[in-house]
């Protein structure tokens, strides 16, 4: 038996290997289209390489071409192919007013002084609002997905977030002690870790990247929001793949409530911890006391990067995340932005894009908003489809690539997209093969 036979029968086990964790993995993720054609590619890879090295005899060089083609498919998938585009936020140059941002604008009640307010100086928006306004409020009867059992239960994780506003911000309690930013900053990161948070970092806070005014909350609206901290411990939490899977359905938003139910406990829980340390600290909790961008800020902690649909993507969870903050002035050492290949894959992948029912997510390519290159959401398209079905969607979150959960297979996928064009061409089409480009509409559209 030469050399050439010897190495191509376990060659080809590897290959067969390979294709079995992808089917084990499927079935893991309960996701039966990828099951199915994973155990199809299974059968015939296992059936052609066993067939050529015992059925049919083959010269050599026709053992070693396909070994070779093998082998340079593995290369090309790892190595680099150019330098990874990064999403670069330094540029940002204008502040956002939260009294802009949809959430806000839902609060403002026909007749009420902020409606006259608000479109008195802003009248172009007032005819795309009173549009959404006309249907029914989120989680309220009336949406395509309403259900009043999961409805009462979002609403009161929602009041209790509500009551955890006044829990923000404090006092600083004792004296300010001195700390070393290298000793203090992976002990809070570790505290932040063990209260539950799934990625945790901490960025330099850029001013640009806190809302000028008061767009909602218990402060007063239109007040100057003047946060002037240095840091903030910024943290991520996986939301369930399952019930991502869900979306745009109700269990959507009710994994949505309770991952901001957990972000608000641990950042409240952490802000006071730092005061009692003896350094002033503020939480940035849903329902609404933010005041600051927290994609943007997340990015700039290193944990993610922006992607076409407008959404934090994290190396581990993809979009599947919500996130949570804490701004301060106790002195740590910054992370720095990561980048790994969001940017090149989203150029090519646009199923957020293909999938969104309102169009929200641009098809096309980045554009420079407040002195950022970034792909811009429309968020009225978004929000009106979110009152639509009554939840707040995530249909983008659930079809993004790289919001597969963080397994062995996924991973190898990840670590090819962040260097090679090749791997992130065969990616996106592997993912369009596996788990289909479109999802049904039916029931979608609106
Ligand atoms: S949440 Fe839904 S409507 Fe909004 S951008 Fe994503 S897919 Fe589109
Ligand atoms: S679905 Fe594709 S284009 Fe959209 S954010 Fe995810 S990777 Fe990027």
């Amino acid at each position: 038996m030469s050399l050439i036979e010897i190495l191509f029968l376990p060659v080809g086990g590897m290959l067969v290997v390979g294709l079995a964790m992808f089917v084990v993995s499927s079935l893991r993720e309960r996701e039966r289209r990828a099951a199915v054609i994973s155990l199809v590619l299974l059968l015939m890879a296992a059936g052609i390489w066993y067939g050529l090295a015992v059925w049919w005899p083959t010269p050599d060089w026709v053992r070693t071409s396909v070994m070779a083609l093998m082998a340079a498919m593995v290369i090309l998938w790892f190595i680099p192919t150019g330098p990874i585009a990064v999403l670069d936020g330094t540029g940002a140059n204008e502040r956002i007013d939260e009294r802009d941002t949809m959430f806000a604008r839902e609060e403002y009640l026909p007749d009420s002084e902020k409606y006259r307010q608000y479109y008195s100086t802003h009248p172009e928006k007032k005819k795309i609002d009173d549009r959404w306004r006309q249907l029914p409020a989120i989680l309220q009867p009336g949406g395509r997905f309403y259900n009043p059992d999961t409805a009462r239960r979002v609403k009161s994780v929602f009041a209790e977030i509500h009551s955890m506003t006044s829990q923000v911000d404090g006092e600083v309690r004792g004296e300010t002690h001195e700390v070393e930013p290298d000793r203090m900053t992976p002990e809070i990161k570790k505290y932040v870790l063990q209260l539950g948070a799934d990625e945790v970092g901490v960025a330099r806070l850029n001013p640009m990247f806190v809302y000028s005014y008061v767009g909602r909350g218990p402060e007063p609206w239109g007040a100057p929001i003047d946060n002037r901290h240095s840091f903030a411990i910024v943290f991520s939490l996986e939301m369930a793949y399952q019930t991502v899977r869900k979306a745009p359905e109700m269990p959507i938003v009710e994994e949505s409530a309770r991952q901001y139910l957990r972000a608000a406990q641990i950042s409240v829980n952490l802000a006071s911890y730092i005061r009692n340390l003896g350094y002033p600290a503020r939480a940035h909790i849903s329902d609404s006391n933010y005041q600051i961008i927290l994609p943007a800020v997340a990015h700039d902690a290193g944990l993610g990067e922006l992607g076409r649909l407008g959404y934090l993507i994290s190396p581990r969870f993809g979009a599947r995340i919500r996130l949570g903050a804490v701004t301060t002035d106790l002195p740590l050492v910054p992370d720095r932005p990561i980048a790994f290949g969001v940017q090149d894959f989203c150029r090519r992948c646009l199923k957020c894009a293909v999938n969104c029912p309102p169009r929200a997510i641009p098809e096309g390519a980045t554009t420079v908003v407040r002195g950022v290159r970034r792909w811009q959401l429309d968020v009225e398209r978004c929000f009106h489809y979110w009152r639509v079905v009554g939840t707040d969607c995530g249909l983008c979150m659930k079809v993004c690539p790289f919001s597969h959960p963080p397994t062995i297979v996924h991973d190898l996928v990840r670590a090819g997209i962040k260097r090679s064009s090749l791997a992130q061409t065969l990616s996106v089409w592997g993912d369009d093969l596996m788990y289909g480009r479109q999802i049904s509409r039916e029931r979608l559209d609106g």
